[in-house]
Order: C-alpha cells, then structure tokens, then sequence
C-alpha cells in the first residue's frame, strides 16, 4: 500500500546524523499506513544548528519527529515542556506540538522497560544487574532499571568518569511516575576493571555501548568468565542477533538484541503523536521485513 501526499499530510521526520542507516522511516510508515493516516515519515540529515529549528517547524505544521545520534541533548535543550525522562536522561527521542508547545519525551526509558521485561519473563525487580556503557542508550538504561526496581546495578564504560558522570545526573531527579519498584538507598555502584567485577553474580548483562555495531568489534565482555549464566540484554541490533547475543544463545543463556526495544520505543512515539495504540505487531513485521 502507498501513501497518497495531500495537501493536508502531516510530516514527521527522523533528524540525526547518519539516518541513511535507520529502519525507523520503515517501521513507522507502515504503522501509519496501516492505521490509515494522513501523514509520512522521512529521515532528515542535519548539523547539530539545524535541530531546534527543525524540531519546531515539523511540529508546528502539525508533525513531530524523532531524534537520534548525536542530536537527542540538543533536542531536549529546545524543548518548551519536557517529560520526567527527558529531564533524567538529558536526552530527547521524540518531540511533538500540544497546545501551542514543543513538546519532548525519551521513548527509549520506556522501551528498554519493555523489552527488559520481555527478556526477564519472571520479572526484572531485585535482579542484579551488570550495566556496559554510559553513552545515551546506557543513560536510557539505568533510568529504566531504576524504575523496574532493580536491587543492584554496577555499572562498567571504557572511560569510567563517564559513567560516574551518568550515575550522578541520574540520580537526581526522582524516578518516572510510573516506575513499578522503589530502589534500595545506594543500588548502582561504578567498576572500573571489568575483570574485577565479572566475579560477581549478576541476573542480567546490559549490553549499552556501541561494539557489535562494526563487523570487526571484539565481543563487550567474555561471557565464560561470568560466574553464573545470566540473561543478555544488547541494545544494539541486527538481523539474527549481535556477535554477543548469537554467543550469549550458544552458550544456552536467555539473550535478546535491541530490535524489540526499537518497536517498543517507536510505538510509544506513536502513541506521542496521534493519541493512539500503535501497531505493534505491524511495526515487528516491518523490521522483520529489512
Ligand atoms: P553513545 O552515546 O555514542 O555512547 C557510546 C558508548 O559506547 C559509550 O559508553 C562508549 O564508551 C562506548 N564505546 C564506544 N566504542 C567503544 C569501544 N571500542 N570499546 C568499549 N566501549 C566503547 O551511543 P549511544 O546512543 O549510547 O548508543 C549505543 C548503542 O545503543 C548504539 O549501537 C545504538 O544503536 C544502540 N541503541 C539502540 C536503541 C534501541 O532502540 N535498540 C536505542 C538507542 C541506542 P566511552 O564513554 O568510553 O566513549
């Protein structure tokens, strides 16, 4: 099915740099289609002086968007009214207009809860978790631990002020309204040698850097040194799994790569924007399709 353009199609864009790459113009389009919206969505490559402008202009012709690598902090510094995960995570996904505001949410706190729980179908609260990243994904992350309940998460980047960095901003604003557990007084500790900690015994990996992305990149972490199987989680993703997640599953471990967080964190956007549930089984059908 096509989308007819009329004069009255509303726009929605993808603005980052790459998006060449990006299966969100996919996923979303055939979600509009399929709900019989007058609207399409495109993928925008912008320089970082042309975000703000941008963000406004679609959303006050009735559009709104999404916001990837690297521009998701200067979204959320554009914005006229933010949600609680915007303001913990300093980053911004989605952006729309309501009652004459630009308005922005971080759909990916909400999608990594989802797909989290997925992943963990006995249930994510008061498990221990062992947190690979501090970039914006790994940020998306601990919010979303947080809010699952989790009792303990140690948190492990290459460049470890970086994730003590993290570990502060987050900490200070309370969590999201919805959070379903109450984190004990000090839940996230930072580890400097992955080595150290590996003799730990954790629930759950949370894979949030951007190895597995290039062919080339070594596995985050060597799972045999883990003392116990434990599920893996990588937010990256690709067609039949990460190095880690194909790994991770030969070794009989509960693994999962980041396509579902994807649909879940796009089908909140939707929800953003046309007050509607998206369709989630046509958004997983459209990536299965790439
Ligand atoms: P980012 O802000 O650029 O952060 C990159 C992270 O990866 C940093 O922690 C960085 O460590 C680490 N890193 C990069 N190269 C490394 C290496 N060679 N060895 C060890 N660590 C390395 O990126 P991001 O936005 O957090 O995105 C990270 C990944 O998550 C991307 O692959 C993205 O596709 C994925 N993601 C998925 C979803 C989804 O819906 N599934 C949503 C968002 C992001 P340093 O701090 O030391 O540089």
């Amino acid at each position: 099915m096509t989308t007819r353009i009329t004069g009255r199609t509303h726009v929605f864009a993808l603005l980052g740099q790459p998006v060449g790459h990006s299966l969100s113009p996919a996923m979303q389009g055939a979600a509009m289609r399929d709900q019989r919206l007058d609207a399409v969505y495109v993928a925008l490559p912008c320089s970082t002086a042309r975000v703000a402008p941008l963000m406004r202009a679609l959303a006050e012709a009735g559009g709104g968007g999404n916001v990837t690598v690297p521009h998701k902090g200067v979204a959320a510094a554009a914005l006229d009214r933010a949600t609680r995960a915007v303001e913990r995570t300093g980053a911004c996904n989605t952006f729309w207009h309501s009652d004459g505001l630009l308005w922005g949410d971080n759909t990916d706190v909400s999608g990594f809860r989802g797909a989290l729980r997925d992943l963990l179908p006995a249930g994510v609260g008061g498990a221990s978790v062992l947190l690979l990243g501090a970039g914006g994904a790994a940020r998306a992350a601990l919010c979303g631990l947080i809010d699952e309940g989790v009792s303990r998460v140690v948190v492990h980047n290459r460049t470890p002020a970086k994730a003590a960095e993290m570990v502060a901003a987050v900490a200070v604003v309370p969590p999201d309204a919805d959070a379903t557990g109450v984190p004990s007084d000090s839940p996230i500790e930072v580890s400097g040698a992955l080595d150290e900690v590996l003799d730990d015994s954790f629930d759950v990996v949370v894979q949030a850097t951007s190895l597995g992305l290039a062919p080339a990149d070594p596995l985050p972490l060597d799972l045999d040194r883990l003392r116990r199987p434990a599920a893996v989680f990588d937010l990256v993703y690709a067609s039949g799994g990460t190095p880690l997640v194909r790994r991770a599953r030969a070794s009989g471990m509960r693994a999962a790569d980041g396509s579902e967080m994807l649909v879940l964190q796009g089908a909140a956007a939707f929800q953003r924007w046309f007050g509607r549930e998206a369709p989630v089984e046509v958004m997983r059908g459209a990536l299965a399709a790439r």
